[in-house]
């Protein structure tokens, strides 16, 4: 589903990613580990197209993030192609980015109704389904500073699924939060899993990495070091770089 080689970007003179190859399988959770400033959440901001590759190929379901290839050749997308290419993939951020002035269930229709065309009453059905799954079928009519941090962000991930993405990027869904709603918002996320979603998670959460990803990656300094199964890489990592992380956040 996602595939990047080599991927560089930088900001400016500082090389951020500095030649990330990995591998996303359909149907996949993937969660990325590492230190602060490794580069994690810039990966999957160009993923979504929210930043752009300076060099190598990324693709997100065969087709080329920013770019179009005809005949060879790369053409860079217009305005227009990234928004709708952006519609592939959900996300969820570390704060929850509802609008406040809108109810639950208007933040839930504004882009399937405004951006998508879709008609409104049958996102509207859609929107309480997903609401009720996310455990909150009954919080349509609140707005979002009446519901704790934790609802706030299992709105912000029915939001999403109400695009129908064909998957799913999760930046820190869960360290904006009181511990004690962390764990509903993790629950959230492995029922997603469960389903079948394809998932890339920026996390802290080794638990839930080690419970439910069939990925971990461990990146530092703009490359990745280490990847394999949960087992692997946070039971018996093989580089020094991941295992002196994981002695340090374990
Ligand atoms: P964290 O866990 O702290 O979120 P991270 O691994 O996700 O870290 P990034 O957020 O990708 O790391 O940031 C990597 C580096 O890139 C940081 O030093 C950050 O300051 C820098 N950076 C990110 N976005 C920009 C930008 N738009 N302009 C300049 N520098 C940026």
């Amino acid at each position: 589903m996602v595939e990047a080689q080599g991927v560089r970007k930088s900001f400016g003179p500082v090389e951020i990613l500095k030649g990330i190859d990995l591998r996303v399988e359909k149907g996949s959770v993937t969660c990325l580990i590492g230190p602060s400033g490794s580069g994690k959440t810039t990966f999957l901001r160009c993923i979504n197209h929210l930043e752009k590759v300076d060099a190598g190929r990324l693709s997100v379901d065969g087709s080329l993030v920013g770019y179009a290839e005809r005949n060879g050749k790369l053409y860079e997308l217009k305005e227009d192609q990234t928004a709708q290419a952006r519609l592939d993939a959900g996300m969820v951020f570390q704060r929850f980015n509802l609008f406040p002035h809108m109810t639950v269930m208007e933040n839930i229709l504004e882009a399937p109704v405004r951006v998508q065309k879709r008609p409104r009453a049958e996102v509207l059905k859609e929107a309480q389904v997903l609401l009720d799954r996310v455990g909150l079928g009954h919080r349509g009519d609140s707005y979002p500073q009446e519901l704790s941090g934790g609802q706030q962000q299992r709105i912000a991930i029915a939001r999403a699924l109400a695009m129908k993405p064909k998957l799913m990027l999760f930046d820190e869904p869960t360290s904006a939060l009181d511990p004690e709603l962390v764990g509903e918002v993790l629950d959230v996320m492995k029922d997603l899993a469960e389903e079948g979603m394809t998932m890339v998670v920026v996390t802290h959460e080794l638990a839930f990495a080690r419970q439910v990803s069939d990925q971990v990656v461990f990146m530092d300094q703009g490359v990745v070091v280490e990847s394999g199964p949960p087992e692997q890489v946070l039971g018996s990592p093989v580089h020094e770089r991941t295992k002196s992380f994981l002695s340090k956040v374990l």
